[in-house]
């Protein structure tokens, strides 16, 4: 973008000034105020008391504001991937308005155009735009008039949901700046300290102004570096990527290859040794009868797209290690290459079938889903044995 064509007249000056002020702050005046208590004496009038409260409530406001989010507004009300009663609803809108990112029902009218149009120009955050624009730019400024919102028909007949829209402004203020101070305030007159207003303005600062920051950047990751870094096992018509370290960030959202695959599950990290602390805490919820319904893809149907995508890159990878072999090794690896082949276009017959199976919800015997499992490892290995040849061609 040039930038005399900078769209001044799209700038969202309350969001931007929020963004940008809370993220000035975080990074000057919080580190400023740690800094100087840590060299005030004891017996100083304005020493802040009670820092494991401060910094257990901050831990606390930064795992609820985040399932607020992560379980809330994205699992819950963009892709009703489950259903909940009214006290998890509750605390979702309560603690999901406090980490400033608008209403549940702005964010899942966002959210559902951006798996509807994901990497095209209606995309409110494509990734085509650069990192910048999908990670906070596409909040700083609009290039476009927002559109009618259309799509959240369902949302907007739950009481909830248009309660929470209507006051959000007030309901994130309230809880996510006024309660941790008076949380601070309270427990220091509690524990019978000299100056409460200290530790009130410490909780302010650290549990309210930078817990709003972390995790409000966490979530900008999922939008960016989400659609940039990591791996595509189950599809690559889209940017969405898998990353491990991403999802430690964000509460398990970082397995976005899979979740926009298949959007309508409850789970992102779809295997058993993927951290989804969003996943464990909405089964958990499960047991104990306050959410339901949780909606699950068949493993025959995530297993057909991990074969189809292998078959593709295994196809697409091999021609071009071989491409690179010299003679000798070209000659000496071509059972494997040819082996490869073979392979390629065995997965994608066997995903075929097994997404004709899941269409017709045949049931897929465990032993075949084990043999196609074997398939998948096979594939790699090969390719293992390719690489290794032209990393030692290139020698
Ligand atoms: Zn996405
Ligand atoms: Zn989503």
């Amino acid at each position: 973008m040039k930038f005399k064509n900078f769209p001044i007249y799209r700038i969202e000056w309350v969001t931007s000034s929020f963004l940008i002020g809370t993220a000035l702050l975080s990074l000057t005046v919080v580190p400023w105020f740690l800094w100087t208590q840590f060299h005030l004496a004891a017996d100083a009038a304005n020493k802040v008391h009670g820092w494991a409260f401060i910094w257990a409530l901050f831990v606390f406001y930064y795992y609820a504001t985040g399932f607020g989010i992560t379980l809330g507004y994205h699992r819950l009300f963009s892709h009703i991937s489950f259903k909940a009663k009214w006290p998890v609803k509750l605390f979702v809108l309560l603690f999901g308005a406090a980490s400033f990112e608008n209403s549940a029902l702005d964010w899942s009218a966002d959210h559902r155009i951006h798996h509807k149009h994901v990497d095209e120009d209606e995309d409110p955050y494509d990734i085509s735009k650069g990192f910048f624009y999908a990670h906070i730019g596409w909040l700083l400024f609009r290039l476009k008039p927002k559109p009618p919102v259309t799509n959240v028909k369902d949302l907007e007949a739950d009481p909830l949901v248009m309660w929470q829209h209507r006051y959000v402004q007030w309901i994130g203020a309230f809880v996510g700046f006024v309660m941790p101070a008076a949380l601070g305030y309270a427990y220091a007159s509690l524990m019978g300290y000299a100056n409460p207003g200290m530790t009130a303005l410490a909780a302010f600062l650290i549990a309210g102004l930078l817990r709003t920051v972390v995790v409000q950047q966490g979530t900008f990751c999922i939008n960016s570096l989400c659609h940039m870094i990591g791996r595509q096992p189950y599809s690559t018509d889209h940017s969405a990527r898998d990353s491990g370290a991403v999802a430690l960030l964000t509460f398990g959202e970082g397995y976005h290859n899979y979740h926009h695959e298949f959007q309508h599950d409850y789970r992102n990290g779809v295997k058993p040794w993927q951290f989804d602390p969003t996943k464990w805490i909405i089964w958990t919820l499960s047991k104990v009868g306050m959410t339901e319904d949780l909606r699950r893809v068949p493993d025959s149907r995530i297993m057909a797209a991990e074969l189809k995508e292998k078959s593709r890159t295994l196809g697409r990878d091999i021609d071009s290690l071989a491409a690179r072999l010299d003679v000798r090794s070209r000659e000496l690896k071509a059972k494997t290459i040819a082996a490869a082949h073979e392979l390629a276009k065995e997965l994608a017959l066997r995903a075929e079938v097994l997404k004709e199976a899941a269409t017709t919800k045949a049931e897929v015997a465990h032993e075949t889903m084990v043999e196609l499992r074997g398939l998948l490892n096979q594939a790699a290995s090969h390719l293992e044995t390719l690489r290794r040849a032209d990393a030692g061609s290139a020698a």
